[in-house]
């Protein structure tokens, strides 16, 4: 049985960097019939931000990357809360100093600073040659000290990554880094090899800075005698060709994307994109379908760069696609932040952008000739594509308010173009600029009067001719 898991530190924020690794991590365990879990590694809480879990939960659920087992919803591993877990992380560690895999560190930060100070780069196992007898007093004695792992000082280890091949790392290269801190909260270096081991982790699926570490916590499993789980490590997404996506970017965040107006699974198809290539080539995929294709095969080595111009197109289809129904819901947000109490038709409107619009914030723009009548300026009635001119708008402004009043307005349009010897593009733009005063709007005249109502379009016809007459 396959089984997977997400292990985000709860900091307030879910980048989308994360969000891909949980989502591979939950697409790889849904194509082998396998189980999703979600992990909080809360142990560094200085880091931690409240409601920091919530966020991610959420994230999560919006995404559509349900877990199988994890906080609130349980399951036969937990807790799944790593600060819920102390106790166990430090029985391994007692079997740990027992075989001497493991000591105990009673260097003082002032020592540990003196010995970096003297060119030092990494711990010089000072007190692994504490005697027992030693050890003990000083623990008895109430001194605090931490757990640190003993790494071999020569010879080297080597695994097997899934995208990345053979990974030899020299012990020489590692240090003896803390398992479990004087306050008793374990490390992430020793609580990701226990939580993975107990709650049956077969592959590990996470970010590539943990590619090099890994035979630490490879001793680690050996050192307790447990089977290794499988590792696929991800490259980051870049934000260019020398810069991850971070944070500072502004808009590196799961939920920034949401607030900017793009769909949930939008998202989610387009970051799973970004570093795994589907055998087909396909692009746009629903989330059963991202199942169906995915495989490790397909992930890439190298790393990706974040194209938002890419996730606005793919969004742009699944606006396309919502119903009717559910792109007004969504609209009506903005019409109710950015143009409230309109008298205008909102539900044709929705339907007026719903073909015009990439994104749903896209809709601020895309109606902001909403609010252009008020401020009405002539000169858009000079076209120098249609030859346009004032003048032109002046003589004709009665014969479109009249063409405005017939039962069938385009026709009577048409029929004015053909009398007054003008091309129809002609009347038809100082139309459509007289009823909204806007050189760009979701639809031509017919559409305006359609969205304003037939009386307060003659209201707005009226008001120009006053305008161009005055
Ligand atoms: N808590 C670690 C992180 O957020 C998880 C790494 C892992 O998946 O093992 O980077």
């Amino acid at each position: 049985m396959v089984r997977t898991r997400f292990a985000p530190s709860p900091t307030g924020y879910l980048h989308i960097g994360g969000l891909r690794t949980a989502l591979y991590a939950y697409l790889f365990a849904k194509k082998n019939g396998g189980k999703f879990i979600l992990r909080i590694e809360d142990t560094d809480q200085n880091r931690e931000v409240a409601g920091a879990v919530d966020i991610i939960i959420s994230a999560l659920d919006k995404a559509g990357i349900h877990y199988d087992e994890g906080p609130i919803v349980g399951g036969d591993y937990g807790p799944y809360v790593q600060s819920q877990r102390k106790e166990i992380y430090l029985k391994y560690a007692k079997q740990l100093l027992e075989s001497g895999d493991a000591y105990c560190c009673f260097c003082t930060k002032e020592r540990l600073a003196e010995m970096h100070e003297k060119g030092a780069t990494k711990y010089d196992k000072h007190c692994l040659h504490l005697s027992k007898q030693e050890v003990q007093e000083r623990i008895a004695r109430g001194e605090p000290y931490v757990i640190r792992q003993n790494i071999p000082e020569s010879g080297s280890s080597t695994y097997h990554d899934e995208v990345f091949g053979d990974v030899t790392v020299d012990f020489k290269d590692l240090e003896d880094n803390i398992l479990i801190k004087s306050d008793g909260m374990p490390t992430y270096n020793f609580a990701n090899v226990i939580d993975d081991h107990l709650m049956g982790i077969t592959h590990c699926i996470r970010g590539v800075e943990y590619l090099m570490s890994t035979p630490k916590y490879n001793l680690l499993y050996d050192a307790l005698g447990w089977k290794r789980p499988v590792y696929i490590h991800l490259q980051p997404i870049m934000r260019d060709s020398q810069h991850k996506l971070s944070k500072r970017d502004g808009d590196a965040g799961f939920e920034d994307f949401l607030r900017k107006g793009f769909l949930p699974h939008a998202i989610v198809n387009y970051i799973a994109l970004l570093g795994w290539n589907p055998k087909n080539n396909r692009e746009k995929m629903s989330m059963d379908e991202l199942v169906e294709s995915f495989s490790i095969e397909g992930l890439q080595k190298s790393s990706s760069i974040f194209d938002e111009t890419k996730m606005r197109w793919l969004n742009s289809l699944y606006v396309k696609e919502m119903s009717a129904e559910d792109f007004h819901a969504a609209a009506v947000t903005y019409y109710d932040e950015y143009y409230p109490n309109k008298a205008i038709d909102y539900k044709y409107l929705s339907e007026l952008l719903q073909s015009r619009v990439e994104v749903l914030s896209d809709i601020k723009e895309r109606a902001a000739f909403l609010d252009a009548f008020d401020d009405f300026d002539v000169e858009l009635f000079v076209n120098k594509k249609w030859k346009t001119t004032i003048d032109m708008a002046r003589e004709l402004i009665d014969d479109c308010i009249t063409a405005t009043d017939a039962e069938d307005m385009n026709a009577a349009l048409e029929q004015l173009a053909i009398d007054k010897g003008l091309k129809k593009g002609q009347v038809l733009w100082i139309h459509r600029i007289a009823l909204t005063g806007a050189a760009a709007t979701p639809g031509g005249g017919a559409e305006m009067v359609k969205l304003f109502g037939k009386t307060e379009a003659m209201r707005r016809l009226n008001a120009v001719k006053k305008i161009l007459t005055a």
